[in-house]
């Protein structure tokens, strides 16, 4: 039964804060629509399908894991993988089978039987966090009967109001389904299922989202477009609330933003360490409408602007007209501090929809610059459109995966056609874009002197910089442990990186995981860093760091340990 009186509901409030917006209910497929029998002929090919939809979805749950953008919380990549493992695990095929063959049920339906027959085995179980588990297990079935059902996307519906505020209603949500969503914004989500240490509630924590689970029915009880206020501190969750009611909220609401605010206010724009050096800190983005949250948190500029995610999920390249307004939102909106967009950076683990790596060595293949290179109509187009978005801003153009000077000549003969095609129109506006290289991959890093004479500046990538110099693939969790930002090799590259730079008087920025990593700011300082691009989220703790340090004792504390190549004790370092 579904209400318009004014409810309130209780739950497990699982992330903190409120959120104020209308329901948006997110499709469930454990829906009788979908059920049907089916007659002995049929087993087979139900089999058949069973068997596809569940390798399709672990396909589907592995590729979304290789695609995360590096800034993603950093729990959805493993909760991805158990998830992929769980709907390639052989049991679930073959009981589900059994239940197929033995009812004459649907794959759909002998699917959710088999997830019932799972939750009757785990009210058994005591443990609460193994309670919890069984959620992983129906999130799997859910998206396995949606794809059976033909639904591609079972949630993203489309929401047309951008200035309104949603708040998503669903009976679970897994991982994959916020990941699904997109860059669509949503203030909160609340669902019948869950727990405090369900990985929706830790995703929640770390998007820092208000989330309210365990709600039992709340799906059945709130109708589409229903304005609702979800406190997460409370558990609670108030729909149609009363005039005075939501004024109440909103009061309370504002009071938490003001907050948030004098907090993020008490953030001094250009810290300064112990000793009274000046730090910049940019923002990391990658799409146009992270930069307002980049802008209110203080950042100095864009250090980096992922433009691959404009590429990828969709069926057409973006034209030169949209990635023009893209790039023109971000440039005005940062306006007079610099924006860094980088060019496509596609490939790898990064790869337009459908397609497929048929590569046997993707890191070292055809990524970035060089598909680029190769691609020139796709490459021009996004030089025209940065081009012609530099009249609007302070652009700052960076190069991925750059190893060969002679890449770095031919765009900037590329670049110079563009300007000169674009400036034929209207000469008088044209601006100065500086042009910069990501430092990547070892080899640039080790000579460098030709790149920087033909570069404004330079940024350090230490993702891939770190995956080429210690060969440890970046997306591969069995190497994961050796990957490591302080091993005395990588910090004896950032160290050659930023002393050349100085040497030649070109700013040098770093824009990997590295720069927003708090426990490195430290060391970073006392190399020499002084720009540092990261997600906005992790600016408060960095700033701290950075009013902490006295570069001067970081310096001679690290000297002996960089003169024997040795590690460095970070915990000794941060405590000085
Ligand atoms: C890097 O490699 O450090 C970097 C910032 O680029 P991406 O993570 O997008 O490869
Ligand atoms: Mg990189």
């Amino acid at each position: 039964m579904r209400s318009t009186a004014v409810i309130a509901l209780y739950g497990k409030g699982v992330s903190k804060g409120i959120a104020i917006g209308k329901a948006l209910l997110l499709g469930s497929e454990f829906n009788e629509s979908n059920f049907s029998h089916i007659t002995e002929s049929e087993i087979s090919s139900e089999c058949i399908r069973l068997e596809n939809s569940l390798k399709a979805v672990s396909k589907e749950l592995r590729a979304l894991k290789d695609a995360l953008p590096p800034d993603a919380p950093k729990e959805i990549g493993p909760l991805l993988e158990v998830h992929s493992l769980l709907a390639s695990d052989t049991s679930v095929c073959s009981e589900t089978k059994e239940i197929i063959k033995s009812n004459l049920y649907n794959a759909q339906w002998a699917l959710v039987s088999y997830g019932k027959k799972i939750e009757k085995q785990f009210e058994a179980i005591e443990d609460t966090y193994l309670k919890e588990r069984l959620s992983d297990i129906q999130q799997v079935i859910e998206r396995v009967v949606s794809h059976l059902s033909g639904n591609s996307a079972r949630y993203l519906p489309k929401i047309s109001n951008k200035s309104d505020s949603f708040i998503l209603v669903a009976t679970d949500i897994s991982p994959a389904d916020l990941l699904d969503l997109g860059d669509q914004k949503f203030g909160a989500f609340i669902s019948d299922l869950g727990g405090p240490t369900s990985h929706s509630s830790i995703v929640a924590r770390s998007m820092r989202l208000p989330a309210v689970v365990g709600m039992k029915n709340v799906r059945e009880l709130v109708n589409p477009m229903d304005l609702l206020i979800v406190d997460g501190d409370q558990g609670l969750v108030i729909v149609n609330p009363s005039h005075k009611i939501l004024s109440q909220y909103k009061k309370k609401q504002s009071e938490q933003n003001l907050a948030q605010n004098k907090l993020m206010a008490s953030v001094p724009k250009v810290p300064l360490t112990k000793d009274g050096v000046a730090v910049n800190l940019e923002a990391n983005i990658k799409h146009p409408s992270e930069v307002e949250f980049a802008s209110k948190s203080g950042a100095r500029g864009v250090g980096l602007f992922r433009t691959e995610f404009l590429f990828m999920n969709r069926d057409e390249l973006p034209t030169e007209d949209e990635q023009f307004e893209a790039y023109k939102h971000v440039l005005e909106t940062m306006y007079p501090l610099p924006v860094t967009i980088r060019t496509l950076d596609i490939g790898n683990d990064k790869l337009f929809k459908n397609a497929t790596n048929t590569e046997v060595n993707p890191a070292l293949g055809l990524r970035a610059i060089r598909y680029c290179l190769l691609n020139s109509e796709i490459f021009i187009t996004q030089l025209n459109a940065l081009v012609r978005a530099s009249r609007h801003g302070r652009l700052r153009i960076l190069l991925p995966m750059i190893s060969h000077v002679d890449q770095v000549v031919q765009v900037k003969a590329l670049l110079e056609k563009c300007q000169d095609s674009i400036q034929f129109d209207n000469r008088s506006n044209s601006t100065k874009i500086e042009l910069g290289a990501m430092v990547e991959i070892p080899a640039m890093a080790i000579a460098i002197a030709p790149f920087l004479k033909e570069l404004d500046f330079v940024s350090i990538g230490t993702n891939d910089l770190i995956q080429y110099a210690l060969a440890v693939d970046r997306i591969n969790d069995s190497v994961a442990s050796l990957f490591e930002p302080s091993h005395p090799a990588v910090v004896k590259l950032i160290k050659m990186i930023i002393d050349a730079s100085d040497k030649f008087k070109k700013p040098v920025h770093m824009c990997g995981e590295m720069a927003g990593d708090s426990i490195f700011t430290s060391l970073l300082l006392g190399l020499g860093l002084r720009n540092f691009s990261m997600h906005p989220n992790n600016f408060i703790e960095v700033i701290q760091r950075v009013k902490s340090t006295d570069i001067s004792k970081v310096k001679q504390y690290i000297e002996p340990f960089l003169e024997k190549d040795a590690y460095i004790d970070l915990e000794k370092l941060n405590a000085l």
